[in-house]
Protein backbone atom coordinates (compact mmCIF):
# COMPACT_ATOMS: atom_id res chain seq x y z
CA UNK A 1 0.00 0.00 0.00
CA UNK A 2 1.42 3.53 -1.29
CA UNK A 3 0.86 6.95 0.30
CA UNK A 4 -1.44 9.10 -1.25
CA UNK A 5 1.08 10.91 -3.52
CA UNK A 6 1.41 13.96 -5.36
CA UNK A 7 -1.08 14.29 -8.38
CA UNK A 8 1.51 14.21 -10.73
CA UNK A 9 3.49 10.69 -9.20
CA UNK A 10 2.12 7.92 -11.45
CA UNK A 11 -0.41 6.95 -13.66
CA UNK A 12 -2.34 3.98 -12.29
CA UNK A 13 -1.65 0.09 -14.26
CA UNK A 14 -5.33 -0.83 -14.82
CA UNK A 15 -5.00 -3.21 -18.35
CA UNK A 16 -3.11 -5.92 -17.12
CA UNK A 17 -3.47 -8.72 -19.17
CA UNK A 18 0.03 -10.82 -19.67
CA UNK A 19 1.13 -9.60 -22.66
CA UNK A 20 0.73 -5.78 -21.78
CA UNK A 21 2.27 -6.34 -18.71
CA UNK A 22 5.07 -7.79 -20.25
CA UNK A 23 5.21 -4.63 -22.87
CA UNK A 24 5.08 -2.27 -20.10
CA UNK A 25 7.20 -3.93 -17.46
CA UNK A 26 10.16 -3.70 -19.98
CA UNK A 27 9.80 -0.50 -21.21
CA UNK A 28 9.57 1.14 -18.20
CA UNK A 29 12.09 -0.89 -16.89
CA UNK A 30 14.15 0.48 -19.80
CA UNK A 31 13.02 3.49 -20.05
CA UNK A 32 13.83 5.22 -16.68
CA UNK A 33 14.07 2.91 -13.95
CA UNK A 34 16.62 -0.39 -13.30
CA UNK A 35 18.47 0.42 -16.11
CA UNK A 36 21.36 -0.92 -15.95
CA UNK A 37 20.04 -4.01 -15.46
CA UNK A 38 17.74 -3.88 -18.14
CA UNK A 39 19.62 -1.99 -20.82
CA UNK A 40 22.26 -4.72 -20.57
CA UNK A 41 19.89 -7.62 -20.94
CA UNK A 42 18.98 -6.38 -24.47
CA UNK A 43 22.16 -6.85 -25.53
CA UNK A 44 22.19 -10.18 -23.84
CA UNK A 45 24.90 -9.44 -21.36
CA UNK A 46 23.13 -8.36 -18.29
CA UNK A 47 23.29 -10.40 -15.18
CA UNK A 48 20.14 -10.64 -14.31
CA UNK A 49 16.18 -10.29 -15.68
CA UNK A 50 12.89 -9.00 -14.06
CA UNK A 51 9.09 -9.07 -15.02
CA UNK A 52 6.89 -7.40 -12.87
CA UNK A 53 3.69 -9.02 -12.50
CA UNK A 54 0.67 -6.20 -11.34
CA UNK A 55 -1.04 -8.71 -8.93
CA UNK A 56 -4.08 -7.72 -6.11
CA UNK A 57 -6.93 -5.02 -6.10
CA UNK A 58 -3.37 -3.00 -5.25
CA UNK A 59 -1.81 -3.38 -8.57
CA UNK A 60 1.04 -4.07 -6.83
CA UNK A 61 4.62 -5.15 -8.64
CA UNK A 62 5.32 -8.55 -8.37
CA UNK A 63 8.49 -8.94 -9.43
CA UNK A 64 10.40 -12.18 -11.31
CA UNK A 65 14.25 -11.94 -11.10
CA UNK A 66 16.26 -14.32 -12.57
CA UNK A 67 19.77 -14.77 -12.90
CA UNK A 68 20.67 -14.90 -16.68
CA UNK A 69 23.54 -16.95 -16.69
CA UNK A 70 22.03 -19.87 -14.78
CA UNK A 71 18.18 -19.06 -15.17
CA UNK A 72 17.71 -19.29 -11.55
CA UNK A 73 14.83 -17.22 -10.36
CA UNK A 74 12.71 -15.84 -6.96
CA UNK A 75 8.95 -14.01 -7.21
CA UNK A 76 9.28 -11.01 -4.77
CA UNK A 77 6.46 -10.00 -3.24
CA UNK A 78 3.20 -12.39 -4.70
CA UNK A 79 0.37 -10.52 -3.28
CA UNK A 80 -2.34 -12.66 -5.67
CA UNK A 81 -3.15 -13.82 -8.74
CA UNK A 82 -1.32 -16.64 -8.46
CA UNK A 83 -1.88 -17.98 -11.74
CA UNK A 84 -0.76 -14.97 -13.85
CA UNK A 85 2.79 -15.28 -11.39
CA UNK A 86 2.90 -19.24 -12.30
CA UNK A 87 2.13 -18.27 -16.12
CA UNK A 88 4.88 -15.55 -15.88
CA UNK A 89 6.96 -17.81 -14.96
CA UNK A 90 6.87 -20.40 -17.74
CA UNK A 91 7.17 -17.60 -19.98
CA UNK A 92 10.29 -16.18 -18.47
CA UNK A 93 11.72 -20.35 -19.08
CA UNK A 94 13.72 -19.60 -15.45
CA UNK A 95 12.95 -22.34 -12.56
CA UNK A 96 12.23 -20.24 -9.19
CA UNK A 97 14.40 -21.59 -6.46
CA UNK A 98 12.52 -19.01 -3.79
CA UNK A 99 10.11 -16.65 -2.71
CA UNK A 100 11.80 -12.72 -1.14
CA UNK A 101 9.40 -10.97 0.65
CA UNK A 102 10.23 -7.47 1.72
CA UNK A 103 6.80 -6.51 4.37
CA UNK A 104 3.72 -7.77 5.41
CA UNK A 105 1.07 -6.39 4.15
CA UNK A 106 -1.54 -8.19 2.21
CA UNK A 107 -0.97 -6.91 -1.40
CA UNK A 108 2.49 -7.86 -0.87
CA UNK A 109 2.13 -11.56 0.41
CA UNK A 110 -1.68 -12.58 -0.05
CA UNK A 111 -0.56 -15.19 -2.58
CA UNK A 112 3.01 -16.05 -0.55
CA UNK A 113 1.42 -19.45 1.20
CA UNK A 114 -0.66 -20.59 -2.09
CA UNK A 115 2.55 -19.94 -4.05
CA UNK A 116 5.05 -21.44 -1.88
CA UNK A 117 2.51 -24.66 -1.68
CA UNK A 118 2.51 -24.86 -6.17
CA UNK A 119 6.66 -23.84 -6.38
CA UNK A 120 8.01 -25.95 -3.40
CA UNK A 121 10.13 -23.44 -2.46
CA UNK A 122 11.23 -21.74 1.15
CA UNK A 123 9.60 -18.33 1.44
CA UNK A 124 12.26 -15.80 2.54
CA UNK A 125 11.75 -12.43 4.26
CA UNK A 126 10.90 -10.12 5.85
CA UNK A 127 12.58 -9.09 9.23
CA UNK A 128 10.99 -10.46 12.17
CA UNK A 129 9.38 -7.32 12.87
CA UNK A 130 6.74 -7.89 10.79
CA UNK A 131 5.49 -11.37 12.17
CA UNK A 132 2.11 -9.60 13.21
CA UNK A 133 1.03 -9.14 9.72
CA UNK A 134 2.01 -12.52 8.60
CA UNK A 135 -0.09 -13.84 11.41
CA UNK A 136 -3.08 -11.61 10.13
CA UNK A 137 -3.10 -12.18 6.38
CA UNK A 138 -6.47 -13.65 6.34
CA UNK A 139 -8.49 -10.82 8.64
CA UNK A 140 -6.58 -8.54 6.47
CA UNK A 141 -7.50 -9.72 3.14
CA UNK A 142 -10.41 -9.67 4.18
CA UNK A 143 -11.26 -6.19 4.54
CA UNK A 144 -10.30 -5.79 0.57
CA UNK A 145 -12.70 -9.21 -0.01
CA UNK A 146 -8.96 -11.08 -1.01
CA UNK A 147 -10.28 -14.72 -0.12
CA UNK A 148 -8.05 -17.35 -0.37
CA UNK A 149 -5.25 -16.13 1.46
CA UNK A 150 -3.94 -17.54 3.88
CA UNK A 151 -1.43 -16.69 7.16
CA UNK A 152 2.27 -18.18 6.95
CA UNK A 153 5.12 -17.86 8.56
CA UNK A 154 8.11 -17.48 6.19
CA UNK A 155 11.30 -20.43 5.88
CA UNK A 156 14.12 -17.39 6.88
CA UNK A 157 13.72 -13.60 8.77
CA UNK A 158 15.78 -12.07 7.56
CA UNK A 159 18.20 -9.15 9.15
CA UNK A 160 19.85 -6.19 8.25
CA UNK A 161 23.20 -7.19 7.21
CA UNK A 162 22.15 -10.98 5.88
CA UNK A 163 22.80 -11.76 2.29
CA UNK A 164 20.24 -13.54 -0.12
CA UNK A 165 21.23 -15.34 -2.97
CA UNK A 166 19.57 -16.61 -6.62
CA UNK A 167 21.68 -18.05 -9.07
CA UNK A 168 24.85 -16.01 -9.05
CA UNK A 169 23.78 -13.40 -7.90
CA UNK A 170 23.63 -11.65 -4.35
CA UNK A 171 21.78 -8.93 -2.53
CA UNK A 172 22.43 -7.32 1.17
CA UNK A 173 19.50 -6.93 3.35
CA UNK A 174 18.92 -3.58 4.47
CA UNK A 175 16.30 -3.55 7.19
CA UNK A 176 14.33 -0.29 6.68
CA UNK A 177 11.39 -0.15 9.31
CA UNK A 178 8.87 3.33 8.73
CA UNK A 179 6.28 2.01 6.07
CA UNK A 180 6.00 -1.65 8.24
CA UNK A 181 8.25 -1.99 11.40
CA UNK A 182 9.55 -5.07 9.09
CA UNK A 183 10.22 -3.70 5.88
CA UNK A 184 13.25 -5.00 4.30
CA UNK A 185 15.37 -3.35 0.73
CA UNK A 186 16.85 -6.19 -1.04
CA UNK A 187 20.57 -4.40 -2.83
CA UNK A 188 22.33 -5.87 -5.43
CA UNK A 189 26.10 -3.97 -5.20
CA UNK A 190 27.24 -5.16 -8.44
CA UNK A 191 24.51 -3.95 -10.40
CA UNK A 192 23.47 -1.16 -8.95
CA UNK A 193 20.32 -2.22 -8.43
CA UNK A 194 17.18 -2.66 -5.30
CA UNK A 195 14.15 -3.71 -4.65
CA UNK A 196 12.19 -1.39 -2.03
CA UNK A 197 8.99 -2.45 -1.65
CA UNK A 198 7.20 -0.02 -0.26
CA UNK A 199 9.73 2.15 1.85
CA UNK A 200 10.46 4.56 -1.72
CA UNK A 201 8.09 5.57 -4.51
CA UNK A 202 8.78 7.36 -7.52
CA UNK A 203 7.98 10.74 -6.40
CA UNK A 204 6.68 9.58 -2.87
CA UNK A 205 7.55 7.23 -0.13
CA UNK A 206 4.96 4.70 2.01
CA UNK A 207 2.34 5.55 4.14
CA UNK A 208 2.58 5.27 7.64
CA UNK A 209 -0.67 5.83 8.90
CA UNK A 210 -1.34 2.12 9.46
CA UNK A 211 -0.43 0.44 12.49
CA UNK A 212 3.39 -0.37 13.19
CA UNK A 213 3.74 2.84 11.07
CA UNK A 214 6.06 5.94 11.46
CA UNK A 215 7.16 8.95 9.05
CA UNK A 216 9.79 9.94 11.00
CA UNK A 217 11.12 6.75 11.00
CA UNK A 218 10.61 5.71 7.52
CA UNK A 219 12.61 8.69 6.12
CA UNK A 220 15.19 7.75 8.33
CA UNK A 221 15.68 5.00 6.92
CA UNK A 222 15.88 5.91 3.61
CA UNK A 223 17.74 8.65 4.58
CA UNK A 224 20.73 7.09 6.35
CA UNK A 225 20.52 3.50 4.74
CA UNK A 226 19.12 4.03 0.90
CA UNK A 227 20.34 7.21 -0.17
CA UNK A 228 23.97 7.10 0.59
CA UNK A 229 24.00 3.69 -1.86
CA UNK A 230 24.90 5.85 -4.49
CA UNK A 231 22.58 8.02 -6.75
CA UNK A 232 22.81 5.64 -9.72
CA UNK A 233 21.02 3.19 -7.66
CA UNK A 234 18.09 1.95 -9.76
CA UNK A 235 14.85 0.74 -8.44
CA UNK A 236 11.77 -1.55 -8.71
CA UNK A 237 9.20 -0.06 -5.63
CA UNK A 238 6.09 -1.78 -4.63
CA UNK A 239 3.36 0.58 -6.88
CA UNK A 240 4.19 2.30 -10.10
CA UNK A 241 7.18 2.84 -11.72
CA UNK A 242 10.65 2.34 -10.84
CA UNK A 243 13.28 5.34 -10.06
CA UNK A 244 16.66 6.14 -8.97
CA UNK A 245 17.90 7.26 -5.37
CA UNK A 246 19.41 10.48 -7.51
CA UNK A 247 16.17 11.17 -8.81
CA UNK A 248 14.57 10.60 -5.85
CA UNK A 249 17.14 12.65 -3.84
CA UNK A 250 16.59 15.48 -5.65
CA UNK A 251 12.84 15.46 -6.36
CA UNK A 252 11.10 13.71 -4.16
CA UNK A 253 8.84 16.04 -2.10
CA UNK A 254 9.12 13.93 1.21
CA UNK A 255 12.53 13.48 1.58
CA UNK A 256 13.72 17.24 1.76
CA UNK A 257 10.63 17.99 4.40
CA UNK A 258 8.27 19.44 1.72
CA UNK A 259 5.53 17.16 2.19
CA UNK A 260 4.95 14.54 5.71
ZN1 LIG B 1 2.02 -2.21 -1.17
ZN1 LIG C 1 2.95 -1.87 2.19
Amino acid sequence: MRAASPASAWPERRNCNQKEVTKTAWRGAKNQHCGRMTNEAQNKTAPAGALIIPVSPFQQNCTLLWCEATKRAVVIDPGGDVPNILAAIERAKVTVDQIWITHGHIDHVGGAAELRDALKVPIEGPHLADKYLLDNVVASGANFGMVGVRNFAPDRWLSEGEQVKVGELAFDIYHCPGHSPGSVVFFNKDMRFAIVGDVLFNGSVGRTDLPGGDHATLIRSINEKLLPLGDDIGFICGHGPGSNFGHERRTNPFLDGELS
